[in-house]
């Protein structure tokens, strides 16, 4: 029996024109009807309008419409296809990772470089990927791009221009695509631990702070007294901060005391943090900081916002963090 794909349209590249002011979202699915049949091999697909936004345009409470959306349609379909401008493509999988842990079907994002009425365009190629992931009958978040499948809370957006825009970082693929077609890597697909439930709550108030050289940790008093509540910091290395001249971590203990929440990862997009190997990672971690390991900086921010989503308690927020949710982290 053909398989049920709901396809999701929320704009971006693939769905796009080219206006006065540049490339814009325009097209809907149904005028994409036509290209969206040549990739769907047997799949029966459904089309939904969502929005039609630039990805730089998609804010968090559009996450949650997603996924109120989605967790409404999956007991309708086999899978779900999301359409998603590229740009902020991996902050959407990643929380949508958490808001829909334990769903029971496929739930696959993907976009492109080029849009889809341009006939030398990746498009066709990522909506198939994406549409034959959906009907694989493995529950999860994923994105799928240039003849990959990638968790969704690993996926990170690493090349501007090529097709071979998004990378899993720190994590293997789900599946590839090749000349024996796709094959899936299953050690690699979301452990199922309980029954879905929509969690679609969050708290917007997360900064991101990149440390460099000389920033002053004043900084960081700035946001709080702004009324944010958590903080991302993206320290050097394995996750070391400063201590002498510019002190953030007396400036970062004196907040925690005062209710904030950080978490420190690092800069290096590979291989992740290890706060307790230089004495500038492990005062942090004395200060109370909690640590991100091998997160994507999408993955860690999204899960700040949605762990203070469920709990303001400090010790429960820390406890989150010590957890794998989706695949988010490995923790050493
Ligand atoms: N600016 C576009 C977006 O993120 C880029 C793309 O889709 O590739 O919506």
């Amino acid at each position: 029996m053909s398989k049920r794909v709901l396809i999701m349209n929320t704009g971006g590249t693939l769905a796009s024109v080219a206006k006065e002011h540049g490339l814009t979202p325009g097209l809907t699915t149904e005028s994409m009807e036509r290209e969206l049949h040549i990739v769907a091999g047997e799949a029966q697909l459904t089309m939904q309008e969502f929005s039609s936004l630039d990805s730089a345009n998609i804010f968090p409470e559009d996450w949650a419409r997603l996924a109120q959306a989605i967790s409404l349609q999956r007991e309708y379909f086999d899978g779900v296809v999301v359409i998603h401008g590229t740009d902020t493509l991996a902050y959407t999988s990643s929380m949508l990772s958490y808001m829909l842990q334990n769903i029971n079907i496929p739930v696959v994002i993907t976009g492109s470089q080029l849009s889809i009425s341009n006939p030398v365009a990746d498009a066709m190629e990522n909506l198939r990927c994406a549409i034959y992931m959906a009907q694989s009958g493995c529950p999860g978040v994923f994105v799928a791009f240039n003849r990959k499948v990638m968790l969704g809370c690993r996926a990170s957006k690493v090349r501007s221009l090529s097709f071979d825009a998004f990378d899993s970082i720190n994590c293997e693929n789900v599946a590839e695509i090749s000349s024996i077609g796709m094959k899936i890597n299953r050690r690699m697909l979301p452990v199922k631990k309980g029954v879905f439930k929509l969690q679609d709550r969050y708290c917007p108030d997360v900064a991101v702070i990149k440390l460099f050289p000389g920033m002053h940790r004043e900084v960081l008093r700035m946001y709080a007294e702004k009324g944010y509540k958590a903080f991302y910091i993206e320290a050097f290395g394995l996750g070391g901060m400063p201590f002498l001249k510019h002190d953030f971590i007396s400036e970062i203990r004196s907040l925690i005391e005062n209710g904030a929440t950080f978490l420190v990862g690092t800069q290096c997009r590979f291989e992740g943090s290890s706060l307790e190997v230089y004495e500038t990672g492990r005062r942090a971690l004395e200060a109370g900081a909690i640590q991100a390991y091998d997160m994507t900086s999408e993955a860690a921010v999204t899960k700040l916002m949605w762990v203070l989503g469920q709990t303001e308690d400090p010790q429960e927020i820390r406890e989150y963090f010590h957890l794998s949710l989706c695949g988010e982290v490995s923790i050493t």
